[in-house]
């Protein structure tokens, strides 16, 4: 994808995917900005990338502090006003000795700071600031990527907007966060604002056919249950998420006709793997939607692939029996919630589920 800008006498600087950030789609609004900031020639001081987990915040980040320092875009002993045989240059280019240096991650002014443990901390930031009183080694943009800008305590995010006050030369610092309501007010109001959307259903679908190979229904089922994020789509896809979403849904269609004893091995079985417990009573939930909107709506279902088995169970199920189940599953995730004996918790809820 290039971003395309107004071509005038200068050359037009363009944003060009290179194949390492071929997970960033469906963010044309964002890239356009950075493509006119860009274009400009004006680096922002400060820039805030927002938006969920894994919708390419970080990758867009990298790529940014590729093309401002790209030596496609001054190549050596050219007059650029000259240029007008090269309207358009597509950057980075990914060949040059810069955007060499990056890509190998060993660029000098190319400084990424992420959480250390669960917060970004106030000696992180007074590292930063002294490596700040120095100009850039070689950079014509020296670039800070502070990833998880939310995790900071208060302390490191006083310290950073100090620096912010009185911004270094040649210096722009991207910070990147999903939840902008845990900055401080003044910092997000020194930053130039630059907002990721969730990926949509559609966009993220393709995207996994052409780079897993899997069916346009798995990859949309897949993208749907993903929320927008597309690193917890790919996760998805390399944990074998579909699989296991079959065997929970088969279990779930077995319960009524198994023994209680059988029921308390399936609940036995969902809390020993505490860690995947969420997505799997996810999972299920979204199975016992889909059998009630089927009645209404059949295109609306989730588990599209499996439309012939929600058939088939919706017939047998009644409507009040299927909302009483996804109310004993989200009283059961509360209790979870709330440090409750996990086994006990899933063995009330699946024999709920049995009997009902
Ligand atoms: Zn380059």
């Amino acid at each position: 994808m290039i971003i395309s800008v107004a071509v005038r006498c200068m050359p037009s600087l363009n944003l060009k995917l290179l194949p390492e950030f071929k997970s960033l789609i469906d963010q044309e609004t964002p890239l356009q900005q950075l493509g006119a900031a860009l274009d400009k020639g004006t680096v922002p001081h400060a820039l805030l990338f927002s938006g969920i987990k894994g919708v390419g915040k970080s990758s867009a980040a990298l790529m940014f502090a590729m093309a401002c320092n790209c030596n496609a875009a001054i190549p050596e002993g050219r007059d650029l006003k000259a240029s007008v045989d090269h309207h358009k240059i597509d950057v980075p280019c990914g060949e040059c000795r810069s955007c060499r240096k990056i890509r190998s991650g060993n660029h000098p002014d190319i400084i990424f700071i992420k959480p250390s443990g669960p917060f970004i901390k106030i000696n992180q930031i007074r590292e930063l600031c002294r490596t700040l009183i120095v100009k850039p080694f070689e950079a014509d943009q020296r670039i800070v990527i502070i990833s998880d800008a939310d995790a900071m305590n208060p302390e490191a995010g006083n310290a950073l907007l100090k620096v912010l006050e009185e911004p270094p030369d040649r210096t722009g610092i991207i910070l990147t966060a999903a939840n902008v309501f845990d900055l401080l007010p003044t910092l997000i109001s020194r930053c130039q604002h630059i907002r990721f959307k969730p990926i949509g259903v559609a966009c993220m679908a393709t995207f996994l056919t052409r780079e897993y190979g899997v069916d346009h229904q798995a990859a949309m089922v897949v993208s749907q249950m993903a929320n927008g994020s597309l690193s917890k789509a790919v996760s998805m896809m390399q944990t074998h998420w579909m699989e296991k979403r079959d065997w929970l849904i088969n279990e779930v269609i077995a319960l009524p006709s198994r023994s209680i004893r059988m029921a308390l091995v399936f609940a036995e079985k969902l809390s020993r793997k505490k860690d995947a417990l969420s997505d799997a009573l996810e999972i299920i939930t979204t199975w016992l939607r889909d059998l009630i909107v089927y009645r209404y709506s059949k295109g609306n279902i989730i588990n599209r692939d499996l439309k012939d088995k929600i058939h088939e169970v919706s017939q047998k199920m009644a409507i009040p029996t299927l909302l009483a189940n996804m109310d004993a599953i989200q009283t059961a995730q509360k209790k979870i919630e709330a440090n409750a004996n996990l086994r006990l918790t899933l063995e009330i809820l699946m024999i709920h589920m049995k009997r009902n």
